[in-house]
């Protein structure tokens, strides 16, 4: 009989408390944050053949063209965010389910768009088997899931040609919406709605994600 264990030993264990102290190294100072980079096994986020270069600080390939982001840029939306305990937050882009599982470790709530339908299925039916119970869409995140907002956060983990107005909508006043905006090279955005008509954005440097593209795909 063909067993399948999906293995998280102690290799992996230390090559994640390595990749903890890369990023660490690299600016990341939100405790919570490390710790929770520290506690999810990335590894079985992507095909096995990947094991041996799951915890470098790269972004690595998933199903349907598309990236599990690198560590380091995980962490760096996910301190973006200032998150609180059993805040709501909606992700755009679930690919992996990898960054969803990074927010849960730190206790909200998350709502999670995915278009590609075969990732969306794939996903939905592996998070769970790791304990992870989030609520996942597919759809398309440019329009967020209005019937579940006001969100505490919003974290788009694509490239946006332009912050989504509807997502703008969605977010509560005092909330914040972490966003890579840009065509080829993206400069990383924090927009905290400081009213119903107002918010006030910030830059925060230059990333590189895959697009975020508009419709779905079935
Ligand atoms: N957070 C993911 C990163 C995946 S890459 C992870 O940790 O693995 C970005 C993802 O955004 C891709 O899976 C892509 O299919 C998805 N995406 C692109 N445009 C989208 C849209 N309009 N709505 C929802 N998801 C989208």
């Amino acid at each position: 009989m063909f067993l399948c264990v999906m293995l998280d030993n102690f290799i992996h264990k230390g090559r994640r408390k390595k990749l903890v102290e890369i990023i660490k190294s690299k600016g990341i100072t939100d405790e919570r944050v490390l710790e929770a980079i520290g506690k999810v096994p990335r590894h079985l986020f992507m095909e096995s053949f990947l094991d041996n270069v799951a915890y470098e600080d790269r972004a690595q390939p998933i199903s349907a063209g598309q990236t599990i982001s690198q560590p380091y840029t995980v962490a760096f939306q996910t301190q973006l965010l200032d998150l609180k305990k059993a805040e709501k937050v909606l992700e755009v882009g679930t690919g992996s389910g990898y960054q969803t599982a990074v927010l849960l470790e730190m206790g909200v709530k998350v709502f999670s768009i995915e278009r590609q339908r075969m990732l969306y299925e794939k996903t939905r039916l592996f998070l769970p088997k790791l304990g992870y119970f989030p609520t996942l869409f597919w759809g398309d995140g440019y329009k967020g899931k209005s019937n579940y907002a006001p969100f505490d956060k919003i974290l788009i983990t694509a490239g946006a040609p332009f912050v989504p107005p509807d997502l703008l909508q969605q977010l509560k006043i005092g909330g914040i919406l972490v966003a890579p905006v840009g065509e080829i090279d993206q400069i990383m955005i924090s927009v905290l709605r400081t009213s119903p008509t107002d918010y006030k954005q910030q830059e925060h440097g230059y990333f590189r994600f895959v697009p975020l593209i508009e419709g779905v795909n079935d």
